[in-house]
């Protein structure tokens, strides 16, 4: 999961017995800014501006704090910059000002975490806008709190985010920085000051219980925020193709190369990678798209018929014949001709297909005179085409012509970071004014193997539309099955190709779930003492209990 990714309403849920909502497993309450501006008045008059914001510090700190756990339980984040930005994102779009963040470094295992970034349209600044005869605040000292909350969840010690230019006092926007506490070089009394706390010694002995039993260790991985900014810019969907991972990015580079040329191409994947969908995307950027796109499914039909399909016939040539049919060769004029499951194409076919690409002519059925093909030819083969060379089932002077320019498109298990947006590209399709997926759901979508690839998840999200209505989609809508471990475990356990760290969580959770829970038999199993086991388990603990 990615930060890019979270939408705020699949984020708010409603408790199954009473209806309320909820954010995580915390009750939620909505409060628009003219009851906040009247808190903000009683608390200013009352305690004073500098005492005043450090309340608001302190409760954005603790609103921070429990948003980093929820979402540390909620998904499992690709890395631990995701989950960092994933706070950012949510301080968003639950209305405390638009977040940018523009430099950010976080090596969690090494204790770094230092950012930088602008808040815009601060809720803040709109509430002082609305106080009376109260002077200039000292800043957004709520929003300095949110941040500083999570932050300090995510390094698991106290992060101090400070605004070093606000907009409520003449700055065009609000500039902050984080960094651990230790670093800003304070003296206590400042401290105290924006903690607002007798003893700051007891807030982090408090913030340590807190993380100790909530916060979810994730992979340390080194992704620097350029990396992520890389992906999140890489190519949005179009036409049909919808990608963000290197593994397709490199198949769309090929194609809008070989686009606009006239060589064969000869895609090949799975069932359900979407073989079609490429070829008319070949001919739309052909140059020949004023021309007919023709398809044909070389398995469908039996082979006399397919002959004939294919390269006509004349009137009169087999009993049936009543008058002349060009073939998909001729008729497909200088546009392009689909050739699906070329594999399957019998052996006499194919010499005449090899005939067609050579000679660049076909004779129909029962004549004598070749047509002239203009055609180009796009074929597509969910088996190997080498391996049936090699068995004798398939010319290989015929894969040579056909596979000028080879395509090979990836399963969609080998492109995880597309589960999630094409699930959602189908759900806007079929249904645009849909609350969405679940937390849970999208867990179970990007774990499941999708042996049929990215057609099975378009009627996943068809079937799971159809139960859900207009409620969010949940695991409960979900097909029987697809809550299931995959196929083959060792996949599922490896999906995103997870660091060794993370593996390892991931496989003691496993294996603990096949013990039943049993903690003595599944230590005895990994080869690790009680202790090692459990200090794992507090990581995994979420998982395992998900089953
Ligand atoms: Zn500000």
């Amino acid at each position: 999961m990615r930060a890019a990714d979270l939408r705020g309403l699949e984020l708010i849920t409603q408790d199954p017995q009473n209806k309320l909502p909820l954010f995580g497993s915390a009750r939620l309450f909505l409060v628009g800014v003219p009851p906040l501006t009247r808190l903000g008045q009683d608390i200013m008059e009352r305690l004073g501006p500098a005492t005043a914001g450090a309340v608001l510090f302190r409760f954005g700190y603790e609103a921070g704090l429990g948003m980093a756990t929820s979402l540390a339980d909620m998904y499992p984040w690709e890395n631990d910059n995701e989950w960092f930005l994933a706070g950012s994102v949510v301080r968003s779009f639950s209305g405390l000002a638009l977040e940018e963040i523009d430099h950010l470094r976080f090596e969690r295992g090494q204790g770094i975490l230092s950012f930088r970034g602008r808040w815009r349209d601060s809720i803040q600044t709109l509430i002082h806008a609305g106080l009376q005869g109260i002077p200039p605040h000292s800043g957004c000292s709520l929003l300095a709190g949110a941040a500083s909350g999570y932050a300090s969840a995510c390094l698991g010690r106290e992060v101090l985010v400070r605004e070093l230019a606000c907009a409520a006092q003449g700055a065009p926007e609000c500039i902050f920085e984080g960094r651990a506490v230790e670093e800003w070089g304070l003296a206590p009394e400042e401290l105290r000051q924006q903690f607002s706390l007798p003893q700051v010694g007891d807030e982090v002995g408090r913030l340590r219980q807190a993380l100790e039993q909530a916060s979810r260790e994730l992979a340390a991985q080194r992704d620097e925020l350029e990396s992520l900014r890389r992906r999140s810019l890489a190519p949005e969907p179009q036409e049909g193709m919808l990608y963000r991972g290197q593994a397709m990015a490199r198949v769309m580079v090929l194609a809008a190369k070989a686009a606009p040329t006239a060589a064969t191409v000869l895609i090949t994947g799975e069932t359900g990678t979407g073989k079609e969908v490429l070829a008319r995307f070949l001919h739309r950027h052909s140059g020949r798209e004023a021309e007919p796109f023709l398809a044909i499914n070389c398995a469908a039909l039996p082979p006399n018929l397919l002959e004939s399909e294919l390269f006509g016939h004349l009137r009169g040539s087999f009993t049936g014949a009543e008058r002349d049919k060009k073939g998909l060769f001729v008729e497909a004029g200088a546009g392009t001709l689909f050739l699906d499951e070329v594999g399957e194409l019998p052996l006499e076919l194919q010499a005449k297909l090899l005939r067609a690409l050579q000679e660049k002519e076909v004779r129909p059925v029962g004549g004598v005179k070749g047509q002239p093909v203009r055609a180009r030819i796009v074929a597509a083969s969910n088996r190997s085409l080498p391996e049936m060379v090699a068995a004798g089932s398939f010319r290989e002077d015929l894969y040579y012509r056909l596979a000028v320019i080879p395509m090979a498109l990836p399963p969609l298990r080998q492109r995880r970071e597309d589960i999630l947006p094409l699930a959602r590209h189908f759900l806007e399709q079929l249904r645009p004014d849909s609350p969405g997926f679940s937390p849970a759901a999208v867990r179970l979508m990007e774990a499941h193997a999708w042996p049929g690839n990215v057609r099975e998840l378009a009627n996943v999200v068809e079937y799971a539309v159809v139960l859900a209505g207009n409620e969010r989609l949940g695991p409960e809508h979900l097909p029987p099955g697809l809550g299931q471990a995959p196929t083959d475990p060792l996949a599922g356990l490896a999906a995103g190709l997870p660091s060794q760290e993370e593996l390892l969580r991931r496989y003691t959770a496993y294996v603990l779930e096949q013990t039943g829970g049993n903690k003595s038999q599944a230590a005895r199993i990994l080869g690790i003492g009680p202790n090692t086991l459990w200090r794992r388990l507090k990581a995994a603990a979420p998982d395992a209990q998900r089953g």
